[in-house]
Order: structure tokens, then C-alpha cells, then sequence
């Protein structure tokens, strides 16, 4: 259940309740791929981190441990000790990106495992399947991704399939929710626009989908290599065509500047392993860029990385401390800068909804979406 509580231009300021607790939106949704943060984060140290949602990768848990195993033992929340919403993708991105040897038709994709190379048949049905089998908050609908650039037509094709897909996943989550053993009998299904860079597909696509009556709706198959105007771009053309009353998640998105451009253009939810790959390789974002830490300037530097950042990490710990633990190979390094970087990101979306409610959003706009991107 989504509820509009302000909005300032096109972005929008909204309170989403689920059955796992309320999420202030606009919200980063932080990724834990194989039910964890990699960098040694744990779902305690998620709540200091101020995480509101935290996402996980359907394929992943379906090939290791298996979702039959995470249903025997009462779900993904309980494995995991996490209370607070759950968002599972459908597979669909990694089955067209990680998976070998792809068979597409009508009923679903053949493809084999990035683990053992087994031969796994995903279809619709068996990803609301797996999803209901870890219980998640969120269910994300089994699309077909496109690559990009992609012909016109077959960006149309696959739409249209995508679209058959979306009936089927509504249909079967539906059943599912029903069963007396269901772990989660709220599951909520989120739909995904698809199209390419076409405006025209994505507008038709969206119109079709918005019929569904779905609990949210996605942007997907974006920020994979097109430059980030037609992103942007896109956005704007999709907005006006998606529900107002539903919450709306762009899929895989991004730097702290994409994500406050995407705000501005009427986005609520995003998700990105950016914080968490960029955090282990001493990429730190703070409020005045993004910081290397390697860097040989930082080796005597007693300052915290960024003096404006509450986390645990900056606390504690100087930017002399940190590049040492980088140098000398350290497993306390990543989970340092991990923390440091979800942190961030998490107050980014905590500032956005600030200025939202105070009607200031386009003054933080204006400071903030150039140099958080810039390396200082
Ligand atoms: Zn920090």
C-alpha cells in the first residue's frame, strides 16, 4: 500500500507499508546478491547502516543454497535474521546475463548453472515459485531482458512476451498466496517496464502493464552501458504512463547523481551494487565526491573519510587506518568501506526525503548532483 504524501515538481515524497514493516520513500534498496552484503556485512549491522530494504538475487539462492531448503527452514527473513522488507528479483537479468548456453521460448528459458553448468528450466510459474518459497516482501515479475542495442523489432516481440509473462507470474503468485503453507502470504508483485531505447515501446508497454492492477511498477533493462541521458530520457517518456498510487523502482541505478536526477523525474525505490564494489576496491563516496583511499596523500591522514558522515566506520577510524588495511590486504578494509559506503547512500536518500518534506529538493538537486559524482 502506497501513499503520496508530497510531491515537489514530478519528485515524489511517499510512505509505502508492507507486511515486514513501513518504508519511507524515495529509498535505496541495499543488495545482498546470495542473502548477504559481500564485504562482511551482517543484517545487524544492516540497521545501524539505516537499510530499509535489503534485495536479493532469486537465481542465486535458487542454484546455492536452493529455495526448497530456505522454505523448510521458514524463509529467507528467518535465515537471514532479517525483520525488515525483502525485494527478490525474478532471475530474469541474471538468467540473460550470467547463465550459459540460453534457450528462449514461449513456456520459459533453459539455460545452466554459473556453478555447476546443471541445466535449469526457469519459466514464470517457477520463479513466483521460488520467490514464494523464500518469502520475500517483493516479488519482481519474469522478464525477458533485452540486450542493448537491440533491434526495434525484436524489443517489440519481447514486450509483447514480457507482457504474456506478467499475466502468467500475476496468475501463479495469486495461487501461491493463497495456499495454507505459504511463508508469505502478503507477497507483493512488482511488474517491469521493458523496450529498449525506444520511448514509443516503453510508453505502450507501460500502458499495458498499469492494466495489471500490480503492487508496484519497475524500470528495467536501463543503466546497462546507453549513456545516462537516455536514461533520463526514458524516465520522463514512461512517468506520466506509470500508476501514481504505486510505488515506482528503477532497476539497478546508480551514482548519487543518477539516483537524485531519477528522483527528480518521479522515481521511489533504487538499488545498485555500486556502494558495495566501489567501497572494496577504496572507492568512498562522501559528501564532497568520491574519495580513493589509496591514495599515497591519505597514508598520515588522521581525518575520518568524510568529517560529515555519522557511520560507524568515520567514528572510529582515520583515512591513515583505512588505506593501511587496503594496503596490507585486510578483510577488515572491505567491510570498513562497505559500511562507510551504504551508510552514505542510505543518509542520501534520507536528505532526499528531508528536502522533499521541507520543499527544498531542487536546491539539493542543484548542490549535490554534480559533486557527488566528481572524484575529489
Ligand atoms: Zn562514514
Amino acid at each position: 500500500m502506497y501513499q503520496l504524501i508530497k510531491n515537489e515538481g514530478t519528485a515524489r515524497r511517499g510512505r509505502f507499508e508492507t507486511v515486514h514493516g513501513i518504508v519511507q520513500t524515495p529509498a535505496f534498496m541495499n543488495v545482498g546478491t546470495s542473502a548477504a552484503i559481500k564485504g562482511g556485512i551482517s543484517s545487524y549491522d544492516l540497521v545501524d547502516l539505516k537499510c530499509q530494504v535489503e534485495l536479493c538475487n532469486t537465481y542465486h539462492l535458487h542454484v546455492r543454497p536452493g529455495d526448497e531448503l530456505i522454505r523448510r527452514l521458514g524463509g529467507l527473513h528467518k535465515f537471514m535474521g532479517w525483520e525488515r522488507p525483502i525485494l527478490t528479483d525474478s532471475g530474469g537479468f541474471q538468467v540473460f546475463s550470467l547463465a550459459k548456453l540460453r534457450k528462449i521460448d514461449e513456456e520459459g528459458v533453459t539455460f545452466s548453472s554459473h556453478v555447476d553448468g546443471k541445466r535449469i528450466f526457469m519459466s514464470p510459474e517457477i520463479s513466483m515459485q521460488i520467490q514464494s518459497n523464500l518469502g520475500s516482501t517483493i516479488a519482481m515479475a519474469f522478464d525477458e531482458c533485452v540486450e542493448n542495442p537491440s533491434t526495434r523489432e525484436y524489443s517489440a516481440r519481447s514486450c509483447a512476451r514480457t507482457t504474456r509473462w506478467l499475466i502468467r507470474c500475476k496468475e501463479e503468485m495469486a495461487r501461491l498466496n493463497s495456499l495454507s503453507e505459504t511463508i508469505n502470504p502478503y507477497q507483493m508483485l512488482f511488474g517491469i517496464n521493458q523496450g529498449c531505447v525506444y520511448d514509443d515501446l516503453r510508453i505502450e508497454h507501460m500502458k499495458e502493464i498499469a492494466e495489471l492492477d500490480l503492487d508496484g511498477y519497475a524500470i528495467g533493462g536501463l543503466a546497462v552501458g546507453e549513456p545516462a541521458e537516455d536514461m533520463y530520457r526514458i524516465i520522463s517518456s514512461v512517468e506520466p504512463h506509470m500508476p501514481a498510487n504505486k510505488p515506482r523502482y528503477l532497476m539497478g541505478v546508480g551514482t548519487p547523481g543518477n539516483i537524485i536526477e531519477a528522483v527528480s523525474r518521479g522515481v521511489d525505490l533504487f538499488d545498485c551494487v555500486m556502494p558495495s564494489r566501489n567501497a572494496r576496491h577504496g572507492h568512498l563516496n562522501t559528501w564532497s565526491g568520491i574519495r580513493n583511499i589509496m591514495n599515497a596523500k591519505y597514508a598520515e591522514d588522521l581525518s575520518p573519510i568524510d568529517p560529515d558522515c555519522g557511520c560507524p566506520t568515520c567514528q572510529r577510524h582515520s583515512r591513515a587506518y583505512l588505506r593501511h588495511l587496503f594496503k596490507a590486504n585486510e578483510l577488515l578494509a572491505m567491510r570498513l568501506a562497505v559500511m562507510h559506503n551504504l551508510y552514505f547512500y542510505n543518509t542520501l536518500m534520507e536528505r532526499i526525503r528531508e528536502a522533499l518534506d521541507n520543499g527544498t529538493f531542487k536546491e539539493f538537486h542543484d548542490q549535490y548532483v554534480e559533486l557527488l559524482d566528481t572524484r575529489i
